[in-house]
């Protein structure tokens, strides 16, 4: 059985959600301590323990140890079944978190899949909808499944309530991919999301972006959510290149001016325009885990992170392949996956 250090590196809940994946997805158990550790409120909360629930469901898992606070769990995965699922978080948690989870396995199983997950759907420190429809997804289905994603009901913390569904079509094997060039930048956007707040925060949150990242007047969206379980305000920014589309966002909170929001994304959205590197820093994470399971490939991306770093660690325990993190020039970073020798 393999044993994962929880608190490693990084040490939040990617950790287990990398090796919830791999796991269910190579039939290899594992038993995971010190869970979060080192967080403010330690061990698993609602978000990874539902993630700990569609692993196991979809794999037909035993799982010993799952509940909440738990600083430690294994998990014995069986074979996994393609199917029709709904997870639901049961709070705002982040709903693309638990999906993460158990993509990877369902985008390489026998048979397509539906999966309906609620919960948050626009989280702080999480893939929003809008990064994981026009950024992830499409990177993924370029190495070979078909999965879309449809938001059903936004979800904004505290009040959650969001609703998406994913649409999977299987392939027997992903290919390898390489990011290395932007290329030009062929469209931006911004998309202001309002819930139960007045319209102007979107609006001056638009304008801003507008001005600071040149944002035509047609790529800018108010989007006033009328269906939302509770207030709530995101601004994402799409910028849409030869080698791929990559979305940056930022949260409105009480205090914080819209402006303030914007000029936040701006300056995330200006580092990598100025870096000119087609992967951002929070698609490299997410990218290692398929290009591992494509036994090769490689992108230039941003200085690694921690959850870069980490999540490589965690991916070399469940297969055989190591990744080159290296950098390329004065700004830049390559990553390569490949197959241990
Ligand atoms: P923690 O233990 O820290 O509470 P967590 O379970 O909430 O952890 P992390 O381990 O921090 O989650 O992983 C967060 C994931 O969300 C990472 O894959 C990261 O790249 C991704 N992420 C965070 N912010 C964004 C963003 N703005 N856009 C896209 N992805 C994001």
């Amino acid at each position: 059985m393999i044993v994962i250090d929880g608190s490693e590196g990084e040490g939040g809940g990617q950790v287990l959600r990398t090796a919830l994946a791999l796991s269910a997805l190579t039939a290899r158990p594992f038993r995971v301590e010190r869970i979060r550790v080192r967080r403010a409120r330690p061990g698993l909360r609602r978000q990874h323990l539902t993630a700990v629930h569609a692993a196991s469901r979809i794999s037909n898992a035993r799982i010993e140890g799952a509940a909440l606070g738990a600083l430690e769990l294994s998990f014995r995965p069986g074979a996994v079944r393609p199917g029709e699922y709904c997870f639901d978080v049961g709070t705002a948690g982040s709903t693309t978190l638990v999906l993460q989870t158990v993509l990877p396995a369902l985008c390489l199983a026998g048979g397509p899949s539906r999966i309906v997950l609620s919960g948050g759907t626009h989280n702080p420190l999480a893939p929003s909808f809008d990064f994981l429809a026009e950024c992830f997804l499409p990177v993924i289905a370029r190495m070979g499944p078909r999965v879309s994603a449809t938001l059903e009901r936004a979800g904004f913390f505290p009040a959650g309530g969001g609703r998406l569904s994913v649409e999977i079509e299987p392939c027997e094997r992903l290919s390898p991919m390489e990011l290395e060039d932007r290329g030009p930048i062929r469209a931006r956007r911004a998309r202001a999301w309002v819930s139960a707040l007045p319209a102007h925060i979107g609006r001056r949150e638009l304008d801003t972006a507008a001005r600071l990242l040149d944002i035509p007047p047609d790529g800018l969206r108010l989007e006033e959510v009328r269906d939302a379980a509770g207030p709530g305000n995101a601004l994402t920014v799409a910028f849409e290149t030869e080698a791929l589309t990559e979305v940056f966002c930022g949260f409105g909170r009480r205090g914080l001016p819209a402006e303030a929001v914007a000029e936040g994304v701006a300056r995330e959205a200006r580092t990598w325009l100025d870096a000119g590197a087609p992967v951002g820093r929070h698609l490299a994470d997410q990218l290692l885990l398929p290009l591992a399971l494509a036994g090769g490939g490689s992108f230039r991306t941003l200085e690694p992170t921690q959850h870069t770093r980490t999540n490589a660690g965690v991916i070399s325990r469940f297969l055989e392949v190591d990744f080159a993190i290296e950098p390329a020039d004065g700004s830049t970073w390559r990553i390569e996956a490949r197959a241990r020798s």
